[in-house]
């Protein structure tokens, strides 16, 4: 296994930062495993820069410390960076070998003293985060450090943000808390959680980073990892999607295909309702299988069949886990739907950029190298304006689905806009 941050594409920057702070907290372990001079104080983190003479190795501006929150767009690589960072903190030879156990384990999902939570639905119920709370602040079995990935921070219902700031506030001395947020504007982290945790920005790759790590990890040939890379407009999960799933290219193309389909308001009703019902079909292929899955396994650990005396009654007192099963699934394929849906948003949005950017003569590579021609179409006939106008549609749309706005009326409100211009 390569080193822990090798798939953390185009950030040397908070590579760096998390390295140094790992090395640091590595140096937190080993000052604490020899026996302190004077009193130990509360925090060992504060108490190292005073110690570190001692110690040796502890660089007192690496700012390791017990909450950190790791910001930036879609697929820049929040949760790979926070996991990432988890694994150098159990690293047993170094800041991230990815050969030791503690990096081996952290990598696979497997090691005792990490916890990711990643939230299926909508948000992240304060029961969830009490029961995290809790375990995370049991000594690390490990003996190095007890570590909580959250991996969709923003998502966290307000109740459940308090249950954590508790934690961060007084964190246990071997507990560390990773946050993943897209930033941290006040209406995806409270300010509160913000002013305890240490930020790491990570920025949008570079197609050119984008298209370099496809080539190198996923095995995809250069001219095709190219072209992947600029229609993901750097996200990178998604870039290697469309290298590597015909499926995936498909709705690409019909999502492309909506601006020649509008020619009139009926087209334009159509439009939307196609793009809702490909969502749709998208977010349920998505999740059919784990709801199948877990429905099943449940179903067995009730004893569903079962003949035997007490069977019926299990069964009835089953309905109950069942309806909590469907809730938790139904929140789930909303969720699938919203994400596919603002995929296909962030595909149309790139669409009308490359109109805006052909119709201003600026010399930047279109996002979509394969509607090109299409877009240039578009520039000729609408101008920069018209351009522009377009593409504030769809990024409108975005919002108001962000904002709870039923897709459908979103989706539609936008056609006719696209429509008209
Ligand atoms: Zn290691």
């Amino acid at each position: 296994m390569p080193d822990v941050f090798a798939d953390l594409v185009g950030q040397d920057e908070a590579v760096e930062t998390l390295r140094r702070a790992a090395a640091s907290a590595a140096a937190v372990l080993r000052a604490a495993a020899v026996p302190p001079a004077t009193e130990a104080a509360g925090d060992e983190f504060d108490a190292t820069a005073e110690e570190g003479a001692g110690a040796g190795a502890v660089d007192p501006g690496a700012g390791m410390t017990h909450a950190w929150i790791f910001t930036g767009p879609p697929g820049s690589g929040r949760s790979v960076a926070a996991r990432a960072f988890a694994a150098a903190l159990q690293c047993a030879y170094g800041t991230g070998c990815g050969e030791c156990p503690g990096c081996h384990t952290t990598m696979t999902g497997t090691h005792a003293d990490v916890r990711l939570v990643v939230p299926e639905g909508l948000s992240i119920g304060v029961n969830e985060m009490r029961a995290l709370v809790l375990r995370a602040a049991s000594t690390p079995s490990g003996g190095r450090w007890q570590v909580v990935v959250i991996s969709d921070a923003d998502r966290l219902t307000e109740a459940a943000g308090n249950a954590l700031l508790k934690a961060i506030e007084e964190p246990p001395p071997r507990t560390v808390f990773l946050l993943c947020a897209p930033s941290t504007h006040p209406d995806d982290i409270s300010v509160t959680i913000r002013s305890r945790c240490r930020v790491v920005p990570l920025r949008q790759p570079a197609a050119d980073a984008v298209a370099e790590v496809l080539v190198r990890r996923d095995g995809v040939t250069p001219d095709v990892a190219q072209w992947a890379a600029a229609a993901a407009q750097g996200h990178v999960g998604r870039a290697r999607r469309l290298a590597r799933d015909p499926e995936a290219r498909k709705r690409r193309e019909a999502v492309l295909a909506v601006p020649r389909r509008l020619t009139g308001v009926g087209a334009a009703f159509d439009a939307a309702s196609a793009l809702i019902e490909a969502a749709e079909a998208e977010a349920a292929a998505s999740v059919a299988e784990t709801d199948a899955t877990e429905r099943a396994a449940l179903e067995t650990a009730l004893g569903a069949g079962g003949t035997g005396r007490g069977a019926a009654g299990a069964m009835r007192g089953a309905a109950g886990q069942l309806k909590d099963l469907e809730k938790r699934q139904k929140s789930r394929a909303t969720r699938a739907q919203r994400d596919a849906l603002d995929r296909a948003l962030v595909d149309l949005a790139g669409f009308y950029r490359d109109a805006l950017t052909m119709a201003l003569r600026a010399p930047v590579a279109p996002v979509h190298t394969d509607t090109a021609a299409l877009a240039e179409a578009g520039a000729q006939k609408w101008d920069a304006e018209g351009a522009l106008r377009r593409l504030e549609a769809v990024l409108e749309c975005r919002a108001a689905i962000e904002a709870n706005v039923k897709p459908r009326i979103a989706v539609e409100a936008m056609m006719l806009s696209l429509w008209k211009g």
